[in-house]
């Protein structure tokens, strides 16, 4: 195989889930099972989603291997790697990568938590999961959340906005030091 770049692949025997994309154009195996899972129902999210919340499921980032086909060729990599993935930043600190062929929404990755890469849940291919998937703990930004949809109770935690609060504070720290004033 390519070993001649600095791809890293993993084992087959260490992969313990894989996903991908609708049409087959991006697909990701990871060495590690999600630690946590969310739904996120910010605008951002419902409107890339097209869903009343989007679903995400956090990996460590070096757990990730990306395989990509596009019109520019095939691309393995880990996620550094970008070149076979579509992006759109609603937020200057948060990445979403899409497939650019199907319009698939894959992941999302924070600048506030770069060892962290969040990949959109009903990306994941459950029969190929080892082991057991954690479930949804909590639902986020309630604050933004649609009128037409009524949660039901499910015993999740509920937050206006994060479920943590250092997290706002690591965005306006990450905005002041990038320069970016204003925007959500
Ligand atoms: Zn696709
Ligand atoms: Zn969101």
């Amino acid at each position: 195989m390519a070993d001649s770049h600095d791809i890293k692949f993993p084992s087959p025997g260490n992969v313990v889930l894989r996903g991908g994309c609708r049409c087959g154009n991006i697909t990701y195996t990871s060495t590690s099972l999600p630690t946590s899972m969310s739904h996120c129902h910010c605008l951002a999210c419902r409107q890339a989603s097209g869903s009343p919340f989007q679903t995400f499921a956090s990996f460590p980032i070096d757990s990730l291997t990306w395989t990509t086909h596009t019109s520019r060729g095939l691309s393995i990599g880990n996620t550094s790697d970008e070149s076979g993935l579509s992006f759109y930043e609603a937020n200057p600190w948060a990445r979403r990568g899409f497939c650019g062929n199907c319009g698939s929404p894959v992941r999302l990755h924070s600048a506030t938590s770069p060892r962290e890469m969040c990949i959109v849940a009903g990306s994941i291919d459950e029969g190929s999961v080892k082991g057991e998937l954690v479930k949804p703990t909590e639902h986020i930004f309630l604050e933004e959340q649609a009128g037409w949809f009524d949660l039901p109770e499910d015993g999740l935690g509920r937050f206006e906005r994060f479920s943590e609060g250092e997290s706002d504070r690591k965005i306006k720290a990450w905005m002041e030091e990038h320069g970016r004033g204003g925007g959500e």
